[in-house]
């Protein structure tokens, strides 16, 4: 059915190790008192750029890097972009990171600071893909995608791979969605190991291209919106190759939160679980405290993706929450 397979994620764990971190599965007392069932955490927080993103991008610019390719570009709503400049510097190649005018400060200066070039076009993810388009065509870059990519998902896989070695019987899996690559990855992984287990995506109502799309049966656009889940932002691609069919295939459920909950799940986080924790890495959190994730009985583990948040825009949080 699926291009992907079981032996490409096993291949990218094997590029991947001592580049990234073996990310901890840590139980959560206070989650699984809440829903009576074990709740577990996987923190990708802890990767050195902050986010699950890493895996991907090593993934991908390894096998580049490989085939002789020696700069890298992409369009990037901050993780990826970030991800990217620190994988092509561990591989000592050039990466440079295009990005549209409504990506945060502190994920603009994240990923100058990692050596990488960076380049503000346009207001959209759409204008700053075609400002990479243009480095590839004129300055013979190589393009790394942020999600709709083999190797990007087979390296985001390699947490399912992680997650069912240290809990084989986890029963639910809880993942962020926004492009696909680490709900299509993750699930696929969990699913070819475990097949019985079930599969929730986690997105903003602000936004969630992918649901929008699943609702359409084809990629649809959606309007793109602010939201504190700034990395589940930007559409899924109109021409999407792979992350479409593999939500439509592997999702047993997608879940939508608004605002406020999204809010609740940093505070939470912060609070109970003593983790600063980026709205998109939150959601998780946020849908099982709304009491939107059904308990089919054994262990839940919820994916925590990414910790890149303003710190000023934290403070307020968990002051207000
Ligand atoms: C990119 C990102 C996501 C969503 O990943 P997709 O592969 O686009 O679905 C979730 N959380 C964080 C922190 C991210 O950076």
């Amino acid at each position: 059915m699926s291009p992907l397979t079981l032996a490409d994620v096993y291949r990218a764990r094997q590029r991947l190790a001592g580049r990234v971190a073996l990310t901890p599965l840590v139980p959560s007392p206070s989650l699984s008192e809440r829903v009576g069932a074990p709740v577990h955490l996987k923190l990708e927080t802890v990767q050195p750029t902050g986010s699950f993103k890493l895996r991907g991008a090593t993934n991908a610019i390894a096998q580049l890097a490989e085939q002789g390719v020696t700069r890298v570009v992409t369009a990037s709503t901050g993780n990826h972009g970030r991800a990217l400049a620190w994988a092509a510097r561990s591989l000592g190649i050039e990466a440079a990171v295009c990005m549209s005018s409504l990506v945060p400060r502190n994920k603009v200066d994240a990923v100058a600071a990692l050596g990488a070039r960076v380049v503000i076009s346009g207001k959209s993810q759409d204008e700053a893909q075609l400002a990479a388009q243009r480095l590839v065509r004129d300055e013979g870059y190589a393009f790394v995608p942020p999600f709709d990519d083999l190797r990007v998902i087979a390296g985001q896989a390699t947490i399912g791979l992680e997650i069912l070695e240290a809990l084989p019987d986890a029963a639910t899996l809880v993942v962020p969605l926004s492009g696909g690559g680490l709900f299509g990855g993750v699930a696929f992984a969990a699913k070819q190991i475990r097949p019985s287990i079930a599969t929730v995506g986690v997105s903003m109502v602000r936004g969630a291209a992918m649901h929008a799309s699943l609702a359409a049966g084809r990629p649809v656009d959606v309007e793109e919106r602010e939201t504190l889940a700034d990395s589940l932002g930007g559409g899924i691609g109109l021409e999407n190759r792979h992350t479409f069919a593999l939500a439509r295939l592997l999702a047993d459920d997608v879940v939508l939160l608004d605002e406020a909950s999204i809010a609740r799940g940093i505070a939470h986080a912060y609070r109970e679980e003593r983790l600063v924790v980026e709205g998109a890495g939150a959601v998780g959190m946020s849908a099982l405290l709304d009491e939107r994730i059904a308990c089919a009985g054994g262990p839940i583990v919820i994916v925590v993706s990414g910790a890149n948040i303003d710190m000023a825009v934290h403070r307020r949080i968990v002051t207000e929450n």
